[in-house]
């Protein structure tokens, strides 16, 4: 039978202090539930959006400690499986996202989600992308906060963290300390808006601890290719560190040159921003699967 993680246990940071609510061994698939990033406070349109406890946002359900992760290692999470709430919401107003500077209210949306699609309104249905926002392990240093991206994870909001993936995360603290949450029923690149379509649920996960390899910045690994997830101040330094760190692991793994190397990305590799509205911007560098599969090589020095 596969564990359960209730929503009950949750962090707003992540942190190598947090004591673990969960000790798993490395290759556990276990189901972790959670709130959606307002803690489930917004039910309805009647609820008062000034009213709402604005500090219980982005909750993180976990920390789950894997046996075995030590700093140095790289965390394997394979998404088996997300199943999401039938009713989400958005928020948006002034010093909100991109368009924060020409609203003036804070204003909330319950928007339905029924056979398989999100009501938008009575006219204009959207299609689903059910993905994880906040997912990650406890950083190196300092705690931080759900809210922030970073190397270690955490709030990347990129639609790609979805069903099928597999993700792989640089430990920095003994037994990982993995936890997630802020899953979105669809969300586009940008999330320009400074939410998704907002749903608790549950994700069905495989934690996998991966010795004699390391990494710098968290990677994700779907059908189509692979691409580092990175998260800076601005998208030009963010896509900067994608690519170096792409490249890197292209000329260790394919022995081209790095100037062939540059020229292969330049060619196949695909600039795409996954959100520019969180503390620090996230972009991914993707690279499709058969330039690795060409030359037999795999994604982790291993
Ligand atoms: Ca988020
Ligand atoms: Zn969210």
């Amino acid at each position: 039978m596969t564990k359960m993680l209730s929503c009950q246990d949750v962090i707003y940071a992540f942190s190598k202090t947090h004591p673990p609510v969960e000790r798993i061994e490395s290759g556990t698939t276990i189901e972790i539930e959670t709130y959606d990033c307002y803690k489930n406070q917004i039910q309805s349109a009647d609820t008062k959006i000034s009213g709402i406890d604005w500090d219980a946002i982005n909750p993180a359900t976990g920390p789950i400690f894997v046996n075995g992760a030590a700093p140095g290692d790289v965390l394997k999470v394979t998404i088996q499986k997300l199943n999401i709430g039938n009713q989400g919401v958005m928020v948006t107003g002034p010093d909100l996202g991109v368009m924060g500077h020409r609203l003036t209210y804070r204003e909330s949306k319950i928007i339905p989600i029924e056979n398989g699609v999100a009501k938008f309104n009575e006219r204009l249905s959207i299609p689903l992308n059910p993905m994880i926002g906040v997912i990650g392990v406890a950083p190196e240093g300092e705690p931080i906060s759900c809210e922030i991206p970073g190397t270690h994870g955490g709030n990347m909001d990129t639609q790609l963290i979805t069903e099928g993936a597999v993700l792989y995360f640089p430990v920095y603290a003994e037994g990982a300390l993995f936890a997630l949450g802020d899953f979105h029923a669809a969300m586009g690149d940008g999330e320009v808006g400074v939410s998704g379509i907002e749903v608790p649920g549950s994700a069905v996960v495989t934690l996998d601890v991966i010795k004699d390899t390391s990494l710098n910045h968290p990677l994700l690994e779907n059908e189509k290719g692979f691409t580092f997830l990175v998260s800076a101040n601005t998208l030009d330094e963010a896509v900067k560190i994608a690519v170096e760190e792409t490249a890197d692991l292209l000329v260790a793994r394919t022995k081209l040159s790095l100037a062939e190397v540059t020229m292969l990305l330049s060619a196949v590799g695909q600039v795409q921003v996954s959100q520019v509205v969180d503390p620090l911007v996230t972009v991914r560098f993707f690279v499709p699967r058969y330039v690795l599969e060409t030359y037999g090589a795999p994604l982790l020095s291993i």
